[in-house]
């Protein structure tokens, strides 16, 4: 069984338009399992931290307002292979370039207003789990549902 993990946030645009029962549904059917739920606000320091690779983009200060404009969604999820999978499920960044049947593809349109966020590597998931939650709010548990989803 894979323990893979990553960090998929419902940034304040997918919180406050109610998307977020319908982003948590599609990891939970695609077969994931959640071990980690909060419903948070970011402060400066933690974003400029979880964003510390674009601080010199101009969009940064936009990005910075954005995600502190609302309550987020944070959220852990374990599985095989959920980190690309994540990404699979989000689409692209830009919403007009992700497909339907994605999650920007099908509920976003601006890159400003892309609803949600996934880790891009294994490596950046541990960084970005460990910076959103504390050791003891991730939950280990067997789901009943496994035998049906893994061989
Ligand atoms: P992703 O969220 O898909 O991993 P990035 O890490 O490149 O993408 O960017 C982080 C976030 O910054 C994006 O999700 C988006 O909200 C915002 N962003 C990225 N590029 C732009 C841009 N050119 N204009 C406005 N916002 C952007």
């Amino acid at each position: 069984m894979s323990t893979e993990r990553t960090f998929i946030a419902v940034k304040p645009d997918g919180v406050q338009r109610g998307i977020f029962p319908e982003i948590l549904r599609r990891f939970q059917n695609k077969g994931f399992k959640l071990v980690g739920i909060k419903l948070t606000l970011a402060n400066e320091s933690l974003l400029r931290e979880h964003y510390a690779d674009l601080q010199s983009k101009p969009f940064f200060p936009s990005l910075l307002s954005y995600m502190m404009s609302g309550p987020i969604l944070a959220t852990v999820w374990e599985g095989k292979d959920v980190v690309k999978q994540g990404r699979a499920l989000l689409g692209a960044t830009n919403p007009l370039q992700s497909a339907p049947g994605t999650i920007r593809g099908d509920f976003a349109l601006d890159m400003g207003r892309n609803i949600i966020h996934g880790s891009d590597s294994v490596e950046n998931a541990e960084k970005e789990i460990n910076l959103w939650f504390k050791k003891e709010e991730l939950v280990d548990y067997k789901p009943t549902m496994y035998g049906w989803i893994y061989e």
